[in-house]
């Protein structure tokens, strides 16, 4: 199967996704492609529904508060769920490769804990903040079926509501 980067108006964006049961070399096959997708698109994160499958899964680069690395170290996370937000928030421009061209400020707590399958299948704790948390918590919007538009407070996105048409209009069907 070919992957390929979904849009805003597709509607594999907008539904939970379902977990995964299968891991290790089933779940691994999907990376290549996925983290090609991420790259050619200069993501730094990608849900498996931003390549079409409907998994509960994404790929986080885990070094990406690292300025200096050399080499992205990519982590899958499988069936994540949130153990812990902090209660300090912090506003941070996000832009989502489903969604180009827009990017906007969006609060959101700064730190979490975070529970998840690897790629065999076991079961990992993350406790992180910085833009990693950020990443990671975009991702997992995405596997619920959520768009970081929709973090938006209401007025932002009236204000917006214009040009996010025309975005879902420029990338209808692809
Ligand atoms: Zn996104």
């Amino acid at each position: 199967m070919s992957l390929n980067l979904t849009y805003i108006g597709n509607p594999i964006l907008k539904k939970a996704t379902a977990p995964v049961r299968e891991f290790g070399e089933a779940l691994a096959a999907h990376l290549p492609r996925m983290v090609e997708i991420m790259r050619e698109e200069g993501g730094v994160g990608l849900a498996a529904n931003q390549a079409g499958l409907d998994m509960r899964f994404a790929i986080v680069i885990a070094n990406v508060d690292d300025e200096d690395r050399e080499t992205d170290e990519i982590l899958l996370m499988a069936n994540p769920e949130i153990l812990e937000f902090s209660r300090d928030e912090c506003v941070i421009e996000e832009g989502c490769l489903s969604v180009p061209g827009l990017r906007e400020d969006i609060t959101r707590p700064e730190h979490i804990r975070v529970r998840y399958q690897d790629v065999d299948g076991n079961t990992m704790e993350l406790h992180t903040g910085d833009f990693l948390a950020r990443v990671i918590q975009h991702e997992m919007d995405h596997l619920n079926g959520v768009l970081f538009i929709e973090r938006m407070s209401l007025a932002k996105r009236t204000l917006l509501k214009k040009k996010i048409e025309s975005i879902r209009e420029e990338y209808a069907g692809r």
